[in-house]
């Protein structure tokens, strides 16, 4: 790590313009780029600025991410850049960009390591220096440690400090050429991630106001956003509130509902953050902890109608084999850590059969 990187450690910009503002920033960080960007980068501006900061620098590009990486298109960008040796790693995009840039940069720096290895932090203590350009406002990936890939048709993460991106840069403004159903998703999981690190048995009376501060944020311009999609204020409010939430899950992580999201993500192709938000009004209910009244009056009481009203409906209706072999695997999820009360196989699936018979139509 050079001198200016020891010096300006996880560094953030907020704001419009700000890779432009701050291109000095880009450019002081070295001169061989790995550039890891999905189509929409194109359309959003965000590449155009990046290659504009970076003239004169050696860049490559790798644009075919996807939404939901697995762990074979991690080890393609590998292979493709195995002796390109990059002085850093910039993602363009969402939370599936910057997860698979995290696992990149750690691969390109530790040569030896197999992509498994990357579930087993012990294994490495370094990685490439990650910037990152966020264009949605939703995981929060560009100020966590966590990154979620897909492995054997399960989504699978891993934390590491050495991934916490170097720089940010988050300006809003590329959010706004997302579709009604990305903005809707990413939204919800800011949303998921505001409640679920207020309840998580990590959280503290630091991250339980920033975490209310966010789902505040998130809970008003959601539905706005929805309706208003070109007005700027709106998605600089939900970019805030997933810079926000993003912040208090590095500290909190989440919760056994975020977890219940992914079967329905991985075999029934739901999008993450609608699929970590069903459960929410029914876990709700499950939770032990005094401080689910807090969330319940944020939302009126009903935060069951608040995301019917949103829009969020189910087409499908899994099989009681399904529903069974989800809460077996839930009742052994590593979330249960952070979830407050006893969560067993038995209230997962009931958790889970209310959630279809309410959103399924
Ligand atoms: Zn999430």
């Amino acid at each position: 790590m050079n001198g200016w990187l020891s010096k300006f450690r996880r560094k953030y910009f907020f704001g419009e313009e700000v890779i432009k503002k701050n291109k000095q920033i880009l450019t002081n960080m070295g001169t061989r780029v790995l550039v890891i960007t999905g189509a929409s980068s194109k359309r959003n501006g965000a590449l155009n600025d990046v290659l504009e900061a970076l003239h004169g620098k050696e860049v490559v590009v790798f644009n075919r991410i996807k939404e939901n990486p697995d762990l074979s298109l991690v080890e393609s960008v590998r292979q493709e850049f195995q002796n390109y040796n990059p002085d850093f790693i910039l993602a363009i995009g969402g939370g599936s960009a910057m997860d698979c840039a995290k696992a990149i940069a750690v691969l390109l720096e530790n040569q030896s390591l197999v992509v498994s290895d990357l579930f087993n932090p012990l294994r490495y203590s370094k990685a490439k220096p990650v910037v990152c350009v966020s264009t949605t406002s939703g995981s929060g990936s560009k100020v966590t440690p966590y990154s979620v890939l897909v492995v054997d048709g399960r989504k699978k993460g891993f934390a590491h400090e050495a991934v916490v991106p170097k720089v940010a840069f988050i300006d809003y403004r590329y959010s706004l050429t997302l579709d009604h159903d990305v903005t809707l998703s990413t939204g919800l999981d800011a949303l998921s991630h505001a409640v679920e690190s207020f309840l998580s048995l990590k959280s503290d009376p630091l991250t339980e106001q920033i975490s209310l501060q966010a789902l505040k944020l998130a809970k008003e311009n959601l539905p706005r956003v929805l309706q208003s999609p070109n007005e700027l204020e709106f998605r600089k409010n939900m970019a805030v509130a997933s810079v926000m939430a993003g912040m208090v899950i590095s500290h909190t992580g989440t919760t056994i509902s975020h977890a219940m999201g992914n079967p329905l993500t991985t075999e029934k192709g739901l999008k993450h953050g609608v699929a970590a938000s069903l459960s929410l009004p029914f876990c709700l209910e499950l939770y032990e902890s005094s401080k689910t009244e807090t969330i319940k009056r944020i939302f009126g009481g009903d935060l069951l109608s608040y995301l019917k009203a949103l829009g969020v409906r189910l087409n499908f209706t899994p099989t009681e084999v399904e529903i069974e072999r989800w809460a077996e695997e839930m009742g052994k999820d590593f979330h249960l850590k952070n979830t407050p009360g006893r969560f067993d196989k038995e209230k997962i699936a009931e958790a889970y059969r209310k959630l279809f018979e309410h959103f399924t139509v």
